[in-house]
């Protein structure tokens, strides 16, 4: 028997290959990419990380070579467009890029490119793909078959119901109006119903194949902690992990950007504060630093991070509760988009669930709107008081079934629970009490947790004997829980809906939910609150990971590390001469593979994942020389 000749490389896996330098597709790539080529209209959804750019680049890089012309590739991300185009380049596909930060001259040029088919890729913003100029010129390119692709990216923003919502992504319809034949690919990491749905219809992406991946992101481990002097405990969680590393901490307003990125600085971490309110300069001045320097800290709103495709953020940390489990997913999602391990951590605590409760109540929107508002709340507090594993919930929210994840704090340290029903309903009476005796003597004063634990545990202060909380029957019989235990407790019925906090001076009071638990008929199960601090707690170090700033995202003995540390210069210096992203050149893990395999010549080196042909032929002999072994 003859042996098997293998099946020829298709088109697309010879491009993945050669220009890319990556020897398989992930996931649903392959059925994409194929889809695509063949013509079809496609709406892609993966989360954040999972490799939407190849889902078009690779089609358009065929379509282009089959003579079928140009992909237009619509994206809001203005300020991302020059290191798109310039990543292309570097694997030697001809991109550019139309928006208002060229000057005339510079667009000319652009559209000189274009006219004369040269091109493979042309980004452009929506509000200049609608101009008449730009529709003319698509246009006479469509009437000479050389229209190849649209590639709509972040297509959620076309969806009112997102934080994202752009204008002029509503007119990206006309786009199949006037250019029926050819092809589109929509892509989104925002993977809820109504979004999708808002997508097909704006879009008219009716006939479009639906391509729906997972959403599991099996590197990002997930830990979040009850907040006990939340910028001690993000600060060692910095300095225990993540050292001299990328990351992302969210805050809630930009006041707290501020002081949290100032405070970071004078303790020696390198952060950068990042938000909607700071100069339009400075902030393209940050977002530049965190994506081309080494090791930064962005301390940000939620204004930043749509797009930022820097894959080596090694952690999202979160010091207040995000708005609900969507943008949770998104902005932890911006962590570890190489593969390598990566942290999201959260720390939050009764103050959040009382603020975002009340920024819902007060809001002056519909009552539709908050009841939609509330359910999403509510699911997100359920993800942070599970005892049990945190991706299954993720994951069941947006509709997957899965299996515990071994890689979240709650499977690696599964809490210990306790039958906390006793408690909570000494809790409950007491706050009951407060509500009986407030009425008789003053009123409508009340108190708040700092009084209400301080009954319970029987502490006589100047305010409890003032107001004669001493006297009520309830206190006093909640001595046997320290104060972090009742705290814990009541953060719980917050987040239950059991109790509210209301006005001015968050007055505690009882819903009509509680009366079950009032009456015993339900049990309630929480978690054991730590002695320790729960950021550095039972942490299991990675294994391999070299102290220090700059471990590779794979285990290197002392010769290979070094070797990588070599590599890492050297494309530091490539990045500045070529006005890129250090990534860009080659991430983290193509440069750990050539320090751990050490090829010896170029052939060797080009089997390593990331090194296309147009790189090789650019940096081989260089990279060898690096290594030695040249
Ligand atoms: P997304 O846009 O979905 O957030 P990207 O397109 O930025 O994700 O891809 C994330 C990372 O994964 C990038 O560094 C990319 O080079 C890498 N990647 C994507 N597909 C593959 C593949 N088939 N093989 C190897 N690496 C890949
Ligand atoms: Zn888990």
């Amino acid at each position: 028997m003859t042996p098997t000749e293998p099946r020829a490389a298709s088109p697309a896996l010879q491009v993945l290959s050669d220009v890319f330098g990556y020897g398989a597709f992930r996931g649903q790539q392959a059925a994409i990419v194929e889809h695509v080529i063949d013509g079809g209209d496609a709406l892609v959804l993966m989360p954040t990380g999972g490799g939407k750019s190849l889902c078009y680049q690779v089609p358009a890089i065929v379509r282009q070579r089959q003579g079928r012309g140009i992909t237009v590739v619509v994206s809001p991300l203005i300020a991302l467009m020059h290191d798109q185009v310039g990543a292309l380049e570097e694997v030697g596909v001809h991109a550019a890029f139309l928006n208002s930060t060229l000057d005339l001259a510079a667009a000319q040029a652009v559209e000189r490119e274009v006219i004369a088919g040269r091109l493979t890729m042309l980004y452009v913003a929506p509000e200049r793909l609608m101009t008449p100029r730009l529709q003319g010129m698509l246009a006479s390119l469509n009437e000479r078959g050389q229209l190849g692709l649209f590639a709509i990216d972040e297509a959620h923003c076309v969806s009112q119901w997102g934080h994202d919502f752009r204008e002029d992504y509503l007119q990206l319809s006309v786009l199949h109006e006037q250019f029926p034949d050819v092809p589109r690919i929509a892509l989104t990491a925002t993977a809820d119903d109504h979004t999708r749905a808002d997508i097909v219809e704006r879009l008219k992406l009716e006939d479009a194949r639906l391509f729906i991946s997972s959403f599991d992101r099996p590197n990002i481990r997930y830990t979040l902690v009850e907040k006990d002097k939340p910028r001690d405990q993000l600060l060692r969680f910095i300095r225990d992990e993540h050292e001299g590393e990328a990351g992302i901490v969210y805050c809630g307003s930009r006041k707290k950007v501020e002081e949290t990125a100032a405070w970071l600085v004078s303790q020696d971490v390198s952060a950068l504060p990042y938000h909607a309110g700071l100069d339009a300069d400075v902030r393209r001045r940050h977002q530049d630093r965190f994506l081309r320097e080494d090791g930064l800290v962005m301390v940000a709103t939620i204004a930043f991070g749509m797009g930022i495709d820097k894959p080596d953020v090694r952690f999202v940390a979160h010091l207040d509760l995000p708005k609900n489990i969507e943008g949770y997913y998104q902005e932890t999602g911006r962590a570890g988009r190489d593969g390598a391990p990566a942290d999201a951590w959260m720390a939050y605590g009764l103050a959040d669930v009382v603020n975002q409760r009340r920024m819902i109540d007060e809001s002056p929107a519909a009552e539709e709107f908050k009841r939609v508002q509330r359910g999403k709340l509510d699911a997100l507090l359920a993800l942070a008081e599970t005892h049990d594993c945190r991706r299954v919930r993720l994951l069941s929210y947006f509709g997957e079934d899965s299996q515990r994840c071994g890689n979240c704090d709650n499977c690696l340290n599964p809490p210990q629970v306790w039958d906390a029903t006793e408690a909570a309903r000494k809790l409950l009476s007491c706050i009951y009490r407060f509500q009986q005796h407030g009425q008789q003597r003053f009123g409508a004063r009340s108190f708040g947790a700092g009084q209400l634990i301080d009954v319970l545990r029987g502490k006589v202060t100047d305010k409890v004997t003032q107001y004669g909380h001493d006297t009520l029957s309830t206190f006093g019989i909640g001595a046997d829980l320290d104060e972090s235990q009742w705290r814990a407790v009541l953060r719980q019925l917050v987040a239950l809906g059991l109790v509210v906090a209301e006005g001015e001076f968050n007055t505690l009071a009882m819903t009509d939910e509680a009366r079950a638990v009032l009456k015993g008929e339900v049990t309630l199960m929480l978690k054991t609150p730590s002695e320790v601090t729960p950021g550095r707690r039972g942490r299991i170090t990675r294994s391999g990971k070299a102290a220090g700033p700059k471990a590779a995202p794979i285990a290197l003995d002392a010769e290979a590390q070094a070797r990588y540390e070599a590599l890492r210069a050297w494309r530091s210096e490539v990045a500045r001469e070529h006005n890129l992203p250090a990534y860009i050149v080659f991430n983290d893990a193509t440069l750990a593979e050539m320090a751990h395999r050490l090829p010896a010549s170029l052939s060797a080196l080009a089997d390593i994942g990331g090194v296309g042909a147009k790189k090789l032929d650019a940096y081989g002999s260089e990279i060898l020389r690096v290594l030695g072994t040249r």
